[in-house]
């Protein structure tokens, strides 16, 4: 994206959020030379997050973004705020990270969605949220052994969590198509892109500057000091954040070849009539089950289904998704039947080939908390806590994300053809035992 002064921003993916959300506060462009404590660049949940994080305490932040707040992943996911990893379950963090940074994780982890909400709360964010849990379906009766072992696992780290028989689920989901779920209470689901406009207009009330269509073009070090240049004016801070995670660009160029991108498609139906919406998640909780092709599934406030899914082969994608989600929404709930799509729309996701999200020390006070691998949402959000932690001099091997080298791979766009590819090999694990 190259922008001047005078481009016209792109406009949000036209997703159900985009038509619902409230309008985003007035924000301006970056047309001058500014200091600050801490310089952003990307405005998603982690970095208004952390403006507002630091903002509350007295820490003057610039947050740079390149089109609009919440633009990037922020704006187009599906709302789901979990408070755990899709790929990586506790005692494998211990196993992974050791004792200590494993701990710190899982306890980062537990409490990202009670942070979420509790922030959505004291600032009177609107933007839908309804914390009424999130669960993990089991697809297949086998998975049942799987969700046992990960509830003993989080029980044991006090977390909030529960296990549901198959009659219990489908009092909660409105489908009996599966054999019980683990519940986490803390979890829940929101409209993420008011999420996202909500935390920058309550960074920006606390004394944090937000600047849209300002795309950080380079970053320097000078005088121990960051120099972060935009098309039309320039921040100098004595602390640098990249937050952009699946929308990293050539700005740090060894980042943007440490992830893996696949295209994730999200679409809603048109509200449902009232006595189907009912019955559909009548708990209104928010899912998706043990498929390793994720399978999730939440209602907004007017009564959509809400659901994703990605496509193994990259190409016409737009025509071909909605076939393929109309028959899953039929597998789970057939008493909708009317399945057309109101709303589709995409977004990248940034993958790791170990599954991790993590933290990367790119210079001397210089931070990226990247690679959340589709589980940004309650963990962005919580990241904006510690990066304030980290700007009042708190160490980065201490904070709730481990800190990791910078793993760059080659032929990186090939290898997210590949990744996109690996869906069929999913599909045939979540149709075995
Ligand atoms: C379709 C989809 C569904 C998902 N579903 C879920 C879900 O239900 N629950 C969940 O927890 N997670 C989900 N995720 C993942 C989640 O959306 C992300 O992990 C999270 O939004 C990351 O937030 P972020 O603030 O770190 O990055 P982003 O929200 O991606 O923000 C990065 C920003 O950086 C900006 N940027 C990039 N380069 C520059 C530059 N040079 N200068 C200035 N700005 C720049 C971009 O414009 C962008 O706005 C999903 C993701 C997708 C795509």
């Amino acid at each position: 994206m190259a922008f001047s002064s005078s481009t016209v921003l792109p406009d949000h993916a036209p997703s159900l959020w985009a038509a619902t959300a409230p309008p985003a506060p007035e924000t301006v462009q970056l047309t001058d030379a500014v200091q600050a404590d801490v310089v952003i660049v990307g405005g998603g949940v982690t970095g208004l997050s952390s403006a507002l994080h630091m903002a509350e305490r007295g820490i003057s932040a610039v947050v740079l973004e390149a089109a609009r707040t919440g633009f990037g992943g922020s704006g187009r996911n599906s709302g789901h705020i979990i408070p755990a990893l899709g790929a990586r379950d506790p005692d494998m963090l211990v196993a992974k990270l050791g004792a200590d940074a494993g701990e710190r994780m899982i306890a980062f982890l537990r409490d990202s969605a009670s942070l979420t909400f509790d922030l959505i709360r004291k600032y009177g964010i609107d933007c839908d949220a309804v914390q009424n849990g999130w669960a993990q379906p089991a697809h297949r009766a086998s998975r049942m052994k799987v969700l046992e072992r990960r509830y003993e696992e989080w029980t044991r780290r006090q977390t909030r969590v529960d296990l549901l028989d198959a009659g219990a689920i489908a009092d909660k989901l409105g489908t009996d198509v599966y054999h019980g779920a683990l519940f986490m209470r803390t979890g829940g689901h929101v409209n993420p892109l008011a999420l996202a406009q909500g935390l920058a207009r309550a960074a920006m009330e606390q004394g944090a500057r937000v600047y849209t269509g300002s795309p950080a073009l380079s970053v320097e070090r000078a005088d121990g000091k960051w120099r972060v240049a935009t098309p039309s004016g320039q921040v100098i801070a004595e602390r640098l954040v990249v937050a952009t995670n699946a929308y990293t660009g050539a700005l740090i160029p060894q980042l943007a070849r440490s992830l893996v991108r696949i295209i994730n498609y999200q679409v809603s139906t048109h509200p449902m009539p009232k006595e189907i919406a009912a019955g559909v998640i009548p708990s209104d909780i928010s899912s998706s089950d043990t498929r390793a092709d994720l399978y999730p599934f939440r209602k907004d406030r007017a009564g959509r289904l809400v659901t994703g899914a990605t496509l193994a082969l990259p190409l016409n994608m737009d025509a071909r998704i909605r076939p393929w989600i109309a028959e899953r929404i039929g597998n789970a709930f057939p008493q909708i039947t009317d399945r057309r799509l109101e709303y589709v729309w995409n977004g990248r996701i940034a993958l790791t080939p170990n599954r991790l999200p993590r933290i990367h020390e790119i210079g001397p006070g210089a931070i990226s908390p990247i690679a959340y691998n589709g589980r940004g949402m309650a963990i962005g959000v919580a990241m904006g806590r510690e990066l304030a932690d980290w700007a009042e001099g708190k160490s980065a091997d201490a904070l709730g994300l481990p800190k990791l080298e910078i793993t760059p791979m080659p032929f990186i766009s090939s290898l997210g053809r590949l990744a996109q590819a690996a869906l069929v090999r999913y599909r045939q694990l979540d149709a075995r035992d």
